[in-house]
C-alpha cells in the first residue's frame, strides 16, 4: 500500500466555527475537509480532530460554521486560527465575525462565502478524527473571488512554489541561498521568493532578514528555523 496516493486528493481550506452554548465561548479552526453530502436537504460534512477544542465545542453546541477562504488569504490569517489551540488564546479576538443562526460563530473575514450547518450525525472516523453531517440552516455568498485550494496554499502560500508555477519570479541570487523551515508549523522560508507580506523582497538571505522578522504562518521567532 502506499500511502501518497492519499496526498493526490484535492481539499480546500475552510475556517470551522463553534460554539460552546451553555458556558458562551466561541472557537474557531482551520480545516481542508469540508464537503458536501447531500443536496435534499442541502448537508455538508467536517472531519475534526478529536484533539481540537473546536471538536468539542461542536459536540457541545450541535451547530458548526463554515467559511470558505479566498485565495488571497493572508498566511497570517491562516497561522492565527490553524497553528494554536484556543484552549491557550482567544483566537477570535481580533477576527470579524457574526453570530447568526445556529450560535457557532461565522467568520467572515477573507471569506467568499458562509454556510451554518445544525449536527445531524456524528461519525467516528477512527482513532484521530470525527465527521460532523449537518444540514444546512444558513448559508451566505460574500465575494466573487477564486476559494483557496489546500494544494495552491501548500505550493504558493507557504513558499515551496514549483517552477513551473505562474507565480514563480526566476531570480538569480548571487551565491546560492539557504532555506530555512519554521520548526513549529513547518512554513519555510525560500530567499529566492522572499516573505511578500512582511515586505521582505526576493533575494534577502535568511541571515539577513531583520531581528524582529517572524514566521508569517505561525509568528515564530527567527530562533525557531532551522537550516534545510
Ligand atoms: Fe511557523
Amino acid at each position: 500500500m502506499d500511502t501518497k496516493a492519499l496526498y493526490k486528493i484535492n481539499y480546500g481550506l475552510y475556517v470551522i466555527g463553534a460554539g460552546d452554548k451553555e458556558g458562551g465561548e466561541l472557537n474557531a479552526q482551520i480545516a481542508n475537509t469540508v464537503i458536501q453530502v447531500c443536496s435534499q436537504p442541502p448537508t455538508i460534512a467536517v472531519c475534526l480532530n478529536k484533539e481540537n477544542l473546536t471538536h468539542d465545542m461542536i459536540k457541545k453546541g450541535g451547530a458548526f460554521s463554515v467559511s470558505i477562504l479566498a485565495q488571497d488569504t493572508p498566511l497570517s490569517f491562516i497561522g492565527g486560527l490553524g497553528f494554536r489551540s484556543g484552549r491557550d488564546v482567544d483566537k477570535l479576538k481580533d477576527i470579524d465575525y457574526g453570530l447568526d443562526v445556529t450560535g457557532a460563530p461565522v467568520i467572515n473575514e477573507n471569506a467568499i462565502a458562509t454556510i451554518e450547518a445544525k449536527v445531524t450525525s456524528t461519525v467516528d472516523a477512527g482513532k484521530t478524527h470525527t465527521m460532523f453531517i449537518g444540514e444546512v440552516v444558513a448559508a451566505e455568498l460574500l465575494r466573487p473571488e477564486e476559494p483557496m485550494t489546500y494544494a495552491y496554499y501548500q505550493q504558493v502560500k507557504r513558499g515551496t512554489t514549483p517552477k513551473t508555477a505562474p507565480s514563480y519570479q526566476e531570480k538569480k541570487p548571487e551565491k546560492e541561498m539557504a532555506k530555512y523551515e519554521c520548526s513549529i508549523c513547518g512554513y519555510i522560508y525560500d530567499p529566492e521568493l522572499g516573505d511578500p507580506e512582511s515586505n521582505i523582497k526576493p533575494g534577502i538571505s535568511f541571515e539577513d532578514l531583520p531581528d524582529n522578522w517572524h514566521c508569517p504562518v505561525c509568528g515564530a521567532a527567527k530562533a525557531a528555523f532551522k537550516k534545510m
